[in-house]
């Protein structure tokens, strides 16, 4: 090989993995392939591969000090062909515009995947809620909700908790819109505490949904659950009730993580001891003194891999040296398209993040069907019809990978995005 082909190696490389790192760019990626394998021409692709409205608002907050800061926010609504637009928000210092455009499009395919009637929206704040006090930010809740007013609404877009927000932000935002519309509006938001119109079965909905794909993916691989070996990273919501789940169900959660690195332990960890402390953030590994990095962490011998923390962690670097034959996205966006690429070429079962964490945005479904018919159902008809849809998300995505032959996240991809095209289709977008 000459020294200018492997230069040129090297820089295409560089850029492919600098590609497959940007969310948006590889969301629209295989967006493109996946409308491209259901036969549509390139017109749909221009409509689809960006949100139809994006708004960014600037939120003055009083600080406790004081002192008035300045906070950038952004609501992005994807495509509301299918019906209103639906995700929730983020508090998060790393939010920016390509990121909540990225996620406002998986929105729509997770609620096309899950045969929901919504098209996808998505929200976020730049800010660090760690930072921040209890009033802060109520202050900043409620400034957000003056700032997009005019764009949501329970039959417009409806928002939801993400990364850093809980049902308290929830219950402010809609006690904010109630005020300005000057009636109570429940269905406004979901992700509600109970007493305000909340759903049953919401707070675990995502780690339901997890525990549900796993327990499908290990019947295809021929797996136990009860002794399976589970590494999880991240102990917020959703990793936290996951460890839970099927700790309860008899598998052997070998290594968790927080932000500061992970703990292991090859004949399972005490998961109650690290649920009783955990903090409000998901942070606990401060507490142990024989910490792995979450690097180490996800390379753990295993059987099944639950990235449950942030984007872009499963990457080309990686992908080659992860030991579990199953890997579930609860996170958005853990694995790069190439990573994706190398575990499947690989044999390990990839369930990828629009369907495994679609638990979340479904019972927010069954949230504002509940409001808007002021009838409420019991935990358990919640987890029954969650059960049901995350079965046959599942099972209808798998049956396409198998049929296009196709990963699992192409075919997640095609599933998702067939609603919205056709939608727009009948509506003579396109
Ligand atoms: N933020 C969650 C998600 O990304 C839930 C969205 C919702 O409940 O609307 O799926």
């Amino acid at each position: 090989m000459s020294a200018t082909t492997s230069i040129d190696t090297l820089t295409k490389e560089t850029q492919e993995e600098k590609e497959s790192l940007n969310l948006f760019y590889s969301t629209q990626t295989v967006i493109q392939k996946a409308l491209a394998k259901l036969g549509y021409n390139n017109e749909m692709f221009e409509l689809l591969k960006e949100p139809i409205r994006l708004l960014t608002v600037r939120i003055p907050v009083r600080m406790d000090d004081g002192s008035v800061k300045i906070f950038t926010g952004y609501r992005s609504q994807h495509n509301d062909s299918v019906g209103p637009t639906k995700g929730g928000v983020r508090f998060h210092p790393e939010v920016n515009e390509e990121e909540v455009k990225a996620l406002s499009i998986w929105m729509s395919l997770k609620c096309g995947i899950t045969n929901l009637p919504y098209g996808g929206g998505k929200g976020g704040i730049m800010c660090d809620p760690k930072q921040m006090s209890f009033r802060e930010l109520e202050r900043l809740s409620r400034g957000y909700v003056r700032a997009i007013s005019q764009v949501v609404g329970p039959t417009k877009d409806i928002p939801a908790p993400d990364v850093y927000t809980n049902s308290q932000i929830m219950a402010w935002m809609m006690d904010e819109y109630s005020r300005l519309r000057e009636f109570d509006s429940p269905g406004f938001i979901t992700g509600k505490p109970l007493v305000l119109g909340g759903s049953q079965g919401r707070e675990t909905a995502t780690a339901r949904g997890v525990t549900i794909c796993i327990d499908e993916a290990v019947k295809k691989k021929g797996i136990e659950l009860k002794g399976a070996r589970v590494v999880i990273q991240g102990f917020g919501n959703a990793g936290s009730y996951l460890a839970k789940f099927l700790h309860d169900a008899g598998a052997k959660i070998v290594g968790v993580s927080d932000v500061y690195g992970g703990i292991h332990d090859p004949n399972g960890l005490d998961i109650d001891y690290l649920l009783d402390r955990r903090d409000s953030f998901g942070t606990f590994s401060k507490l142990f003194d024989n910490t792995i990095s979450n690097q180490e962490l996800l390379e753990l011998d295993c059987d099944i891999l639950v990235p449950a923390a942030i984007s872009n962690q499963i990457t080309a670097k990686n992908a080659h040296n992860i030991k579990a034959s199953i890997v579930v996205e609860a996170a958005n966006g853990p694995t790069t398209l190439e990573a994706t690429h190398i575990l499947t070429d690989r044999g390990i079962l990839l369930v990828p993040d629009i369907l495994a964490s679609a638990g979340g945005v479904t019972v927010s479904y069954f949230e504002w069907v509940q409001n808007n018919q002021g009838y409420y159902w019991s935990e358990q008809e919640v987890e029954e019809k969650l059960c049901k849809v995350m079965v046959n998300s599942f099972d209808n995505i798998y049956q396409t990978a198998q049929s296009h032959k196709v990963d699992m996240r192409l075919a997640a991809y095609m599933v998702g995005i067939k609603k919205v095209a056709e939608a727009s289709q009948f509506r003579g977008w396109v």
